[in-house]
């Protein structure tokens, strides 16, 4: 480690009671928005080993978090720990469902498990085993396809269980999926942004069946104009965009990465499910096919919102914007009604034209196209659930 991480370790460790004796501070090796992460050895592992007393061991705990803590079990003891401590301008609320959904899915298969928490004042630490991996940016460009179907039977074995579990993620990328080529084995990490499933809840129109969807949509959005017309004895007037729109603005959940948010969570959607994951799982797929990382740049969601426009054409992202009770209007000239294929924008990315007698695609990129089209389905009532991709043909061969 260089000066300046000796010395935010050191900080650390005189900040935090009693921290260093029980861990040895090797390096920082993570720092993000909500937290920054250091290695570290568990001084007491091998008496832990031997001696664990649970009683003595509450005692030692915070009341608060104690409940969390648990003789530690065959698969979170570790010798080697990931510390990861937890910004203090997080809010209380935030930091306990971390570690709630964290202590949910102990049992999850490559869900990195939390061994304790310890807390200092207003600083929370978790302890994580330590998980030896590559840093995606060093592999993404060569990873062939055959791995690729590892590296994702092991990320929706993990994505499963938080589902079935009722949880979203939210935040699933390459910096969350921590990902070990030798050990052909990945841990998905960094659940601050998950969620339960069904909480702030609110009715969208996507929930609706399509001709009560329409009637809703044409309610909401075209109430006022309606009414004239109909006032008028008038026949009503066709869809188009609201120029005076009446309805309040509205909020959903958009916690996430930009670039790896799903369309609906884009359009606000109120009643998002566990499947903006998979959206967000494809996306990491279309990293690895077009070899370029990140895919989407957008500054913000209506570019993001643009960019898919892009690929998907306006045609299907106007219907898809509507089922969200969104009206889209579009006059860039780049975006064109149809959009562009998988296959051409994949050949585009990695320099390959499909040329007269050139096969273009592989035919094992042709089978991950497959599979990336079922995570990448507009419609979440169409997309692929985690149970499903480990049953498609691209992850149903792959050893564990
Ligand atoms: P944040 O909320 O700040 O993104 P994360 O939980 O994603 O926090 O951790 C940040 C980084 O720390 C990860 O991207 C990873 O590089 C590293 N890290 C986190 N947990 C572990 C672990 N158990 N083993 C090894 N490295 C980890
Ligand atoms: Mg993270």
């Amino acid at each position: 480690p260089d000066d300046g991480v000796l010395e935010d370790m050191e900080a650390f460790g005189h900040s935090f009671k009693n921290i260093t004796q029980r861990y040895r501070l090797i390096n920082r090796i993570g720092e993000g928005t909500f937290s920054t992460v250091y290695k570290a050895e568990d001084l007491l592992y091998n008496h832990y080993e031997n001696n664990w007393d649970p009683e003595a061991e509450k005692e030692n705990h915070d009341s608060a978090l104690s409940r969390l803590k648990q003789p530690p079990s065959q698969s979170t003891k570790a010798k080697f720990v990931a510390i990861k401590k937890i910004y203090v301008t997080s809010s209380p609320l935030r930091i306990l469902n971390e570690l709630e959904l964290l202590h949910d899915l102990r049992d999850s298969p490559n869900v990195c498990p939390l061994i304790t928490a310890f807390r200092h004042q207003d600083q929370v630490i978790a302890i994580l085993p330590y998980f030896q991996h590559k840093d995606f940016r060093e592999y993404y460009r060569e990873l062939p396809v055959s791995e690729m179907r590892i590296y994702f039977k092991s990320l929706f074995l993990a994505v499963q269980s938080v589902h079935d579990h009722d949880i979203i993620h939210r935040d699933i990328k390459p910096t969350n999926f921590l990902y070990c080529p030798t050990k052909k084995r990945g841990v998905l990490v960094d659940f601050g942004l998950a969620e339960r499933e069904g909480t702030d809840y609110h009715h969208c129109p996507c929930i609706l069946e399509n001709p009560d969807r329409q009637r809703k949509i044409q309610q909401s959005v075209y109430a006022t104009t309606l009414n004239a017309a109909q006032a008028a004895g008038q026949q009503a007037p066709k869809l188009a965009y609201p120029t005076d729109d009446k309805r309040p603005s509205r909020r959903a959940n958009r916690a996430g990465t930009r670039g790896f948010r799903a369309p609906e969570v884009l359009l606000k959607c109120t009643a998002q499910t566990v499947l903006i994951d998979i959206w967000s799982c494809g996306i990491i797929l279309l990293t690895f096919l077009s070899r370029r990382f990140p895919f989407f740049h957008s500054a913000d969601d209506i570019d993001a919102f643009i960019e898919l426009c892009c690929i998907f054409g306006k045609k299907r992202m106007k219907d898809i914007a509507l089922q969200h009770g969104q009206v889209m209007h579009s006059n860039l000239p780049t975006v064109s009604d149809n959009g562009h294929s998988w296959e051409k924008i994949l050949l585009w990315c990695t320099n390959r034209t499909k040329k007269e007698g050139e096969s273009g695609l592989s035919q094992e990129e042709h089978e991950a196209v497959d599979f990336m089209k079922c995570c990448l389905a507009l419609d979440p009532a169409k997309r692929i659930s985690a149970a499903e991709a480990l049953a498609h043909p691209f992850l149903r061969g792959v050893d564990e």
